[in-house]
């Protein structure tokens, strides 16, 4: 017998719980045919409602139900490196607990895996139908954009959910950084992907965790996370910069020079100092940004802490 493991980072969804599990069992013929049996972990992370009472008891009904509950809100990219490390299975796959992820797509994703010889088979959505266009718009734009900057692929549209083997989740584990961003953690380990494209299914209860400006802070620490190209930046908007002040040194010693200009115009004086000064600011923020990064990494924190464990 060989065991799938399905990782699920739940957070406040107690609406959802049974509904996906239910949802999961109707796959569980196909996979007792193929010799395979299936784990669930649910992994709270510090749901202030409902949810672990909900797990526990599917727990107490069915015992290849698991918890993993978080003394807090650590961040799904948290809750999915726990299930991995929890889940014990030959085959590890996550899903969101909203049923925005099918679990009727397991048994297709497993086949790729067993008879074409891929070691995980990730998916992605065709289409951004029920989302703001606004929001579809920065989305489009911070792929183009992290793609341009990092060596990483990191594909548009690609969710979370996916099947991966075991070699292919100790892979992911073996990436034990802080500062998490699984769609290039993903890619950067490299192995055999096949990509499933599905549409966009809108969630049935309860409602998304992610705001427009979670968003854009999490698009900000994936660019920092992959990429190093901001700070290049920094040091060639200095050398601009150096290359143009000099220019006008020039400039000036030449209209003194031949003209005997008297040195007028303080307001361009201002006016290039406060561009200049904005320049500096903002390319020291960007070292501020690595920096703190840097920061969190060497304090060497546990990326999760747990309070319960089934
Ligand atoms: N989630 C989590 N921790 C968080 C936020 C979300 O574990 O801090 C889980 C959530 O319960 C869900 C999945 O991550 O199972 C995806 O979240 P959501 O559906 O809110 O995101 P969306 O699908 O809108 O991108
Ligand atoms: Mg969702």
């Amino acid at each position: 017998m060989k065991v799938l493991s399905i990782v699920v980072p739940c957070y406040n969804e107690e609406e959802n719980i049974s509904d996906f599990y239910d949802e999961l069992m109707k796959t569980e013929a196909f996979f007792h045919e193929h010799d395979v049996e299936l784990e669930v972990i649910y992994v709270d992370d510090g749901s202030k409602d409902g949810t672990v009472k909900n797990v526990r008891a599917l727990h107490e009904k069915d015992e290849r139900v698991h918890l993993v509950s978080f003394s807090r809100n650590f961040g799904k990219e948290a809750g999915i490196y726990a299930g991995l490390q929890k889940a014990k299975g030959d085959f590890v796959a996550m899903l969101d607990c909203d049923l925005q992820d099918p679990p009727a797509l397991l048994p297709e994703m497993y086949g790729y895996i067993i008879n074409d010889g891929y070691d995980s088979i990730a998916t992605r959505r065709v289409s951004r139908t029920g989302e703001p266009p606004i929001r579809s718009w920065f989305a489009r734009r911070f792929y183009s954009l992290i793609n341009k900057m990092s060596r990483t692929e990191i594909v548009d549209g690609a969710r979370d959910y996916r099947l991966m083997t075991r070699q292919f989740a100790d892979a992911i584990l073996s990436l034990d950084e802080y500062n998490r961003f699984s769609k290039g953690i993903f890619s950067w380990v490299g192995f055999e992907t096949k990509w499933l494209e599905y549409e966009n299914i809108e969630r049935k209860k309860g409602e998304t965790k992610w705001s427009f400006w979670k968003l854009f802070i999490y698009a900000l620490d994936g660019i920092i996370a992959f990429s190093t190209v901001p700070l290049a930046l920094a040091s060639i908007m200095g050398v601009i910069f150096c290359i143009l002040a000099f220019i006008l040194i020039i400039v000036t010693i030449i209209r003194k020079a031949v003209f005997g200009d008297p040195t007028s115009g303080w307001p361009s004086l201002v006016c290039i100092i406060s561009l200049i000064s904005g320049v500096q600011l903002f390319c020291m923020g960007i070292i501020g940004q690595y920096l703190s990064k840097t920061y969190l990494e060497v304090k060497k924190r546990p990326i999760y802490l747990v309070k319960e464990e089934l």
